[in-house]
């Protein structure tokens, strides 16, 4: 259940109902409730709490989804008034996270993002916390008494960071041997689901994996794109970005998301079928994150992905033109690609003539 104050409300409905498949929470049976005022401490009023009690009770509804951050004590208050396992917007994304984490580095910052949550919701109730660990619907490693004391908590956080802090010092130094062999480095951003793992595909024909699904990406992955020229780039592919993605998790995933504003070069994907409301928005919580991590001077082109699909050509060519440098794409067809490439190399080696470009 979701409520919002935005005019896009049964387009961000979808989305919330995506990321609960994602974290294998369904069926989603979904009700709508718009946010009045975001400032007071109840987001909706006495009324409608006790009218979502009552569909609650009629539906046997086990779970609420609120797609927002919560104040720990309304949360525990809602949570015991209507008697289900609630869920916020960063617990739904942690579990989430905790999913697709493959690396080391990736399973960590997913353990920090989730004792951070702990440690942030220890004056309010944490009930749904114990499904964190193994995504919601399943059942999780279990908080323990001991897990919710806040020293422990504190005491692991300062470890785990350390731990991180190692990891990254180890790829600093990978990074340092890349530089030597002097490839320029370019990143792959962008709001979820835009279609960046299917671009990277096309681009190195490497096998990222690719699935309709919100968040498939997040540790980062790094291939190599072969001018015929053999020039070479390195193309790295990030966690995708989410609209109000929340602070504390952007502070989580610093280190992956570091691998963004080392980068020479930006390609910033779109997804162009999306409403032109939604794409300009979608454009905005990219650019805020890349704010978040001083990556907002990097140069970047923005890449309008699934033109096969674009109804809407005129007005997303009309918006493009706020945004240049862009280009239209389509990774599935492969409509596009050959100009990205040229774009891409001509910003990386403006003084060289490019006659004729392969994909690899
Ligand atoms: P990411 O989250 O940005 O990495 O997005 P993915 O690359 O995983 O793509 C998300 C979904 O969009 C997948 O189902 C892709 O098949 C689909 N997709 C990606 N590019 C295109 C495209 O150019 N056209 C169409 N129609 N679908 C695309």
């Amino acid at each position: 259940e979701t409520y919002h104050s935005n005019e896009n409300v049964e387009y961000f409905l979808d989305e919330t109902k995506a990321l609960c498949l994602t974290a294998n929470f369904e069926p989603v049976v979904s009700i709508l409730y718009k946010l009045k005022n975001k400032d007071s401490t109840f987001f909706i009023g006495r009324g409608k709490i006790e009218e979502i009690k009552k569909i609650i009770l009629e539906n046997e509804i086990e779970a609420v989804v609120i797609d927002d951050e919560v104040d720990p004590h309304f949360f525990r208050f809602l949570s015991e008034f209507w008697n289900v396992e609630l869920i916020d917007k960063s617990s739904l994304i942690i579990s989430i996270f905790a999913k697709r984490a493959s690396t080391k580095q990736g399973k960590l910052q997913v353990e920090l993002a989730r004792l951070n949550y702990l440690l942030s919701q220890t004056s309010g109730w944490g009930k749904i916390l114990s499904r964190l660990g193994g995504g919601i619907g399943t059942r999780g490693p279990g908080e323990t008494k001991k897990e919710i004391d806040k020293r422990t908590l504190s005491l692991k956080i300062s470890r785990l960071k350390n731990e991180i802090k190692l990891i990254e010092k180890r790829n600093k130094i990978i990074k340092k041997k890349r530089n030597i062999s002097n490839f320029p480095n370019i990143s792959l951003v962008g709001y979820t689901n835009a279609g960046k793992s299917t671009l990277m595909n096309v681009l190195t024909n490497s096998t990222v994996l690719v699935r309709d699904q919100l968040f498939s990406t997040l540790d980062t992955k790094t291939a190599i794109i072969k001018f015929n020229d053999d020039t070479k780039v390195f193309l790295t592919d990030t966690v995708g970005f989410i609209r109000k993605l929340p602070h504390r998790l952007i502070e989580a995933f610093k280190a992956t998301l570091s691998q963004i504003s080392e980068s020479n070069f930006l390609l910033h994907v779109v997804d162009a079928s999306k409403p032109i409301e939604i794409i300009k928005q979608d454009i905005k919580s990219v650019n805020e994150v890349l704010k978040e991590i001083n990556s907002n001077d990097i140069p970047s082109i923005l890449v309008f992905n699934k033109i096969d699909k674009c109804t809407n050509l005129t007005n997303v060519h009309e918006l493009a033109e706020l945004y240049k440098p862009y280009c239209f794409i389509s990774a599935i067809t492969g409509y596009g690609i050959d100009k990205l490439l040229e774009k891409i190399k001509y910003f990386l080696y403006p003084n060289r003539i490019i006659i004729k470009i392969f994909l690899p």
